[in-house]
């Protein structure tokens, strides 16, 4: 796939550039005395960057979401090579999440005022939510309830090495109860749902608080179906030019996606090494094979209500789970799904814009799946029994627990603990599972993104408002 007229002086830049670099992160440092210790950092990590960018740019012809992928696994292999050293180019990869995170508020905010606006009619919108509400209900009580089976029949909790327990007690312990203290008493379910209705959508928009910037959005839309049209269609016009200024951002920064994936994960697994899996094998493995369980169902999903070959529509919603999978964020991710699924799947844009950013919020499965496992592995290791009503609570914490939480890194592991504290499992007992947790983020949020995008496809089947394309663009 080389393209035939490349010249050969960027092959030997290629070479040049990969070479020296890997020279000097294997090099001892005694060897390169006469370099001070930053100039070889700056220095291999710009020509590993160089390096990719010459093979992504000159030497390959390939797809974008094939360089995305490849970036994934170069990303890997760079971070088990080189381990923390590697961190030199995460940089790169903060500039690619701060980019496409700063399109998320702008982008959900203006494409769901057009969206509401263009669907006209409030009722329409009532059942849209109600179909949307019912499948992220659904699908997330499923995936814990998976959770707490596979937990339940394989015990990865049981026979843990005593010694391994009291050294991740010893070792985590810290962090563990920094976690803990970061989580409050926690709002109640009415203060909860008061808490939707902003009272300054200006302070809501600049704490990107999404639920309220789609209640925000939601009303603006409504009203300017009923206003009248000339005073309505310039502002809807500014809007829908506005929300098109944004998507042809993600466009741009998702050129960028091979770099930043690379740089993201080579930086994650760099620093906490793949060989913490052993540490916990049964309780990673236990909860891995759930999550890539669960991204299996959704094709069936897609299959049945809107007849995407499973196949096809893997390929098509990859773009947005490699973004998940290296950034841990679904909410980080919006831009990118809501880009996929108007693109890839043929979702319609009023859809997109209100099933992706509410999913974003309140619909995590991965993330009930994971809770599921922990907490039942928790318990298997301080002997506790959990009856069929703990489990029950279980699974209605989780359920609602995902529902008002921001979709970033780690959030997951912030509700587990309220989650242990209702069944009355030792907090502290998440110090167990913190090594681990941020591998297992990079799944359960592929996970999240993937039952996202599925909910939008299946809510504009039913609504007939999915047209999919010929062929997959991104
Ligand atoms: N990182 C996940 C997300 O953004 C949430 C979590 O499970 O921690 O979807």
């Amino acid at each position: 796939m080389v393209s035939r007229n490349l010249s050969v002086s960027v092959i030997i830049a290629f070479i040049f550039a990969i070479t020296v670099s890997i020279l000097l992160y294997v090099l001892p440092p005694t060897v390169l005395t006469f370099l001070p210790a930053t100039a070889i950092q700056v220095i291999r990590g710009s020509l590993l960057i160089v390096a990719l960018i010459l093979l992504f740019e000159k030497l390959l012809n390939i797809q974008l979401l094939n360089k995305i992928l490849l970036g994934l696994f170069l990303g890997l292999l760079a971070g088990i090579a080189f381990q923390s050293h590697i961190s030199e180019v995460k940089p790169v990869g903060t500039a690619f999440l701060r980019l496409i995170q700063m399109i998320v508020v702008p982008l959900v905010l203006a494409s769901l005022i057009v969206g509401t606006a263009s669907l006209g009619d409030p009722k329409k919108l009532g059942r849209i939510g109600i179909k949307t509400f019912t499948f992220y209900l659904t699908t997330t009580a499923v995936a814990i309830t998976i959770g707490l089976l596979l937990a339940n029949v394989f015990r990865p909790g049981s026979g843990i090495d005593p010694q391994v327990q009291a050294q991740l007690m010893q070792n985590y312990q810290g962090l563990a109860t920094e976690k803990i203290s970061r989580v409050g008493g926690g709002a109640g379910v009415m203060e909860t749902l008061l808490n939707i209705i902003p009272t300054n959508p200006a302070d809501a928009l600049s704490n990107a608080r999404m639920l309220q910037i789609i209640f925000f959005a939601i009303f603006t839309g409504i009203a300017l179906t009923v206003v009248p049209k000339e005073k309505a269609q310039p502002v809807i016009k500014f809007f829908d030019g506005f929300n098109e200024a944004m998507l042809q951002i993600v466009h741009m920064a998702i050129k960028l996606a091979p770099y930043g994936v690379f740089a993201l994960i080579a930086d994650a697994v760099g620093s906490f090494g793949l060989a913490i899996i052993f540490t916990l094998f049964k309780y990673t493995v236990v909860t891995t094979a759930g999550l890539v369980l669960l991204t299996f169902i959704y094709p069936i999903f897609a299959k049945i209500f809107a007849g995407f070959s499973p196949w096809q529509y893997l390929k098509a919603i990859r773009p947005a789970q490699v973004i998940a999978f290296s950034t841990s964020s679904s909410s980080a991710t919006l831009p990118v799904s809501m880009e996929v699924a108007e693109e890839n799947l043929g979702v319609s844009n009023n859809i997109a814009s209100f099933v992706l950013p509410l999913g974003a919020t309140v619909n995590m499965d991965g993330t009930a799946l994971y809770q599921g496992v922990a907490s039942v592995f928790i318990a298997q290791v301080y002997g506790i029994h959990l009856g069929i009503t703990d489990q029950l609570t279980i699974v209605l914490m989780a359920t609602l627990a995902s529902i008002g939480t921001a979709a970033a890194p780690g959030v997951g592991l912030l509700m587990l603990v309220m989650i242990l504290k209702q069944v009355g499992i030792p907090l502290e007992g998440i110090a167990l599972i913190l090594s681990v947790d941020r591998l297992l983020d990079m799944f359960r949020t592929t996970v999240n993104v993937s039952s996202d995008l599925t909910a939008s496809v299946v809510v504009a089947a039913t609504e007939k408002q999915l047209t999919p394309p010929e062929a997959v663009k991104l």
